[in-house]
């Protein structure tokens, strides 16, 4: 799944892999689980996660290659928050070409700026997240605009990239996304 921060990634996120019955990856969760057990990968990672600036990449596709070793992950997975830069997707690349399972779709989530900001405030309020103060959603939103928003075209040219309106309700997001994966929504429960 891509899109920037506030799209609604780690909420369909659940929902796909619910339907799916697969695995969800959700970097960011397993970060910030690591922060508060207070381990060395947490301890890392929270720096740059206070900053709203990305964790180095080596870290986080070290981190990713780790689970997908994991065994729920042979019935396939959902990765929400991954990749973020050219050189995860290099990795993830590299790796699913070992396994010889090429990926099915990368998802690409589509919100107003406006809508992301009003969204990221109210998670704010709500979840106590330390890195939704509005100088660091600020950030947040550049981070994506540089160095995410390159994977766009990365997925295009490979003709896996979906473009998804992931504005509405909770239900008809998951619908678009299904559709977009083949699957026909109206003989699902979403
Ligand atoms: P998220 O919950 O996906 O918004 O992620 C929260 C924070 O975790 C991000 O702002 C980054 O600091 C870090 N993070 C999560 N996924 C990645 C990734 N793929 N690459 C680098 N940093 C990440």
């Amino acid at each position: 799944m891509l899109g920037p921060p506030g799209a609604g990634k780690g909420t369909q996120a659940v929902r796909l892999a619910e339907h799916f019955g697969c695995a969800d990856i959700a970097t960011g969760d397993i970060f910030r689980a690591n922060v508060a057990e207070g381990s060395q990968l947490g301890r890392i990672a929270q720096e740059y996660m206070d900053r709203g600036d990305l964790v180095p990449d080596q870290v986080v596709i070290s981190m990713v290659m780790a689970r997908l070793a994991e065994p729920d992950c042979t019935r396939g997975f959902v990765l929400d928050g991954f990749p973020r830069t050219v050189a995860q997707a290099e990795a993830l690349d590299q790796r699913l070409a070992e396994l010889g399972t090429p990926l099915d779709a990368a998802l690409n989530f589509e919100v107003h700026e406006d809508e992301l900001f009003r969204r990221l405030a109210g998670r704010a309020s709500a979840l106590h997240r330390s890195d939704d103060g509005e100088q660091t959603i600020r950030h947040r939103l550049e981070v994506f605009a540089i160095k995410t928003r390159p994977l766009i075209d990365y997925y295009a040219h490979r003709g896996l990239l979906a473009m998804v309106d992931a504005v509405g309700p909770v239900e008809q997001v998951t619908a678009r996304l299904l559709r977009c994966l083949g699957e026909d929504p109206a003989l699902v429960a979403v």
